[in-house]
């Protein structure tokens, strides 16, 4: 399926929730969720529209799959990947999604977006354990340390993007040392350590039908 090539802020409409899909534009009063919170459309403002539980389930897929930025394969590959996997099939399916190369690059706040760090992991901005990565899908092991390659350093976008890292703020289970533009993954994280608003269970009752 192709990829979605619309406005971004209209996926976070249609989801009902910020996904900081544009970077330092979330936070700013130009924000289009906070200046129009309903559905896109022209029924966009209609209310009591009933939705069916499929329907509930989909939207909870959806906005996960949006959130990451993949596409409807990748998702359900993840999917299958989680449910092999012992354990909680949701958590481990949100696990996964958060080890990505350009989810962590995001996290550690050396891009202002996960659009954005897919774009420079493939233009090799970025070395795990000293040695070039650029597969944006790569699913970072613990102890792996990532760093933004020597040559790159100076590129405008990630110097503006650690600017604002200490308003995004580093989860715990990474470390970042921002004066060498380096991170480390302490650990995976917990369920209880993605804060996002995600009810995985539906996406496991989707896929289950
Ligand atoms: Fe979503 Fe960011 Fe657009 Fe706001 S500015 S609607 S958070 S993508």
């Amino acid at each position: 399926m192709a990829r979605y090539a619309g406005s971004v802020c209209r996926i976070c409409r249609r989801e009902n929730l910020k996904l900081y899909l544009k970077g330092d534009r979330c936070y700013s009063d130009k924000c289009a969720f906070d200046r129009r919170s309903y559905p896109p459309g022209e029924h966009g403002q209609r209310r009591g529209r009933k939705i069916s539980d499929y329907g509930i389930q989909l939207r909870e897929k959806q906005k996960v799959k949006r959130m990451f930025g993949l596409s409807e394969k990748q998702f359900k590959l993840f999917f299958m990947r989680a449910d092999r996997q012992k354990g909680v099939t949701g958590t481990n399916l949100l696990i996964a999604l958060e080890r990505r190369l350009d989810n962590i690059v995001y996290r550690l706040g050396f891009v202002n977006s996960r659009s954005q760090g897919r774009h420079l992991v493939r233009h090799n901005h970025f070395v795990i354990n000293g040695k070039k990565v650029d597969i944006p899908s790569y699913l970072v092991k613990v102890g792996d340390v990532i760093e933004v390659r020597e040559k790159s350093r100076k590129i405008q976008a990630i110097s503006d993007s650690m600017d604002g890292v200490v308003r995004r703020g580093i989860p715990q289970w990474l470390e970042l040392e921002k004066e060498n533009m380096k991170g480390v993954v302490k650990n995976f994280p917990a369920r209880e350590d993605l804060t996002m608003p995600i009810q995985e269970q539906l996406i496991v009752e989707l896929y289950s039908k």
